[in-house]
């Protein structure tokens, strides 16, 4: 065995900036979180109205069951929510909604604690989907600047335009902006962590978002109420609630493009907890589908 002479010194401390420089490249590349492991989507609670209320003009009319949804997407390193529900149940009694869970219960199911939760995505601020960020304690949010404005400021009296925002969810935005706990984006942004695109897919509101996620099965989206129903999308049937309705058929063009022959979890539809199979998922239980596992 060779002894570590006087002569051989130069030669170990040249391995051992080599091996520093290796240490250093696995750092940086182990600071890259990989692509997402684990997708499921839940729903809290439903309720049956017209199918007009969702897409005018389908045939046939009648009414149709809807889940309120939330997604969980994970990682190493990180738990990522996609939109974040809602937790006043009688407000969304007085919508028809019924069977209201509390989420920390549903997060449960998929062995996650809201505390866990690193960052939340707000697709929009209706209600339904922004109505639960008390639920998330440690977490980040990240929404359209354009969504937070037009609800803080631009909103028209119009009640049909109203409908859906409540000023509650607004002013707890701006709370959590004042706190430094949420991040605006001007529009698109891709890569804005690796593996996590956001878009800007405006007409059901005016900074309505659709996030795109990276997985190891492949690229999701989630539309949240850009696109309703698979049936929106797949026969150009307009939203129930549109407050820019030209952008609204802009951005069903937009989903089409950005998912890249990806998937599609749309924000209303029974269709991924009922035919989770034929949308490329699996059924874990009535309320929990697993998109990716
Ligand atoms: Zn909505």
């Amino acid at each position: 065995m060779q002894r570590c002479t006087l002569r051989s010194i130069p030669f170990y401390l040249g391995l051992l900036a080599g091996l520093g420089t290796l240490a250093g490249a696995a750092r940086l590349r182990a600071e890259e979180p990989p692509p997402f492991q684990q997708l499921h989507c839940l729903k809290y609670a439903e309720g049956r109205i017209p199918i007009e209320a969702l897409a005018p003009g389908a045939k046939p009319a009648g009414e149709i069951d809807v889940p309120m949804v939330i997604c969980v997407a994970r990682r190493p390193g990180q738990v990522i929510v996609l939109d974040a529900g809602y937790t006043d149940e009688e407000f969304g009694a007085s919508w028809g909604i019924a069977t209201w869970t509390d989420l920390t219960e549903r997060l449960a199911e998929l062995g996650v604690k809201p505390e866990q939760v690193d960052l939340v995505t707000i697709s929009h601020l209706h209600w339904d989907h922004s109505g639960g960020t008390s639920r998330f304690p440690k977490a980040r949010f990240v929404m359209q600047r354009r969504e937070l404005e037009y609800a803080a400021l631009d909103l028209p009296g119009n009640p049909f335009v109203k409908n859906g925002f409540r000023i509650d969810e607004t002013i707890d935005a701006l709370r959590l902006k004042w706190d430094g706990r949420l991040e605006l984006v001007d529009g698109d942004a891709l890569g804005w962590q690796p593996g996590l695109d956001l878009y800007l897919t405006p007409g059901h509101t005016a900074g309505t978002m659709t996030v795109c996620l990276d997985t190891i099965q492949g690229r999701v989206c989630y539309s949240s109420d850009a696109v309703y129903l698979y049936r929106n999308l797949a026969e150009n049937l307009p939203l129930g609630i549109a407050v820019l309705p030209t952008e609204m058929f802009e951005s069903y063009q937009k989903i089409r493009r950005v998912l890249r022959g990806g998937r599609l979890v749309p924000g209303h539809d029974m269709e991924i907890f009922r035919n989770a199979e034929k949308h490329g998922f699996r059924s874990v239980s009535d309320r929990v589908v697993a998109i990716v596992e």
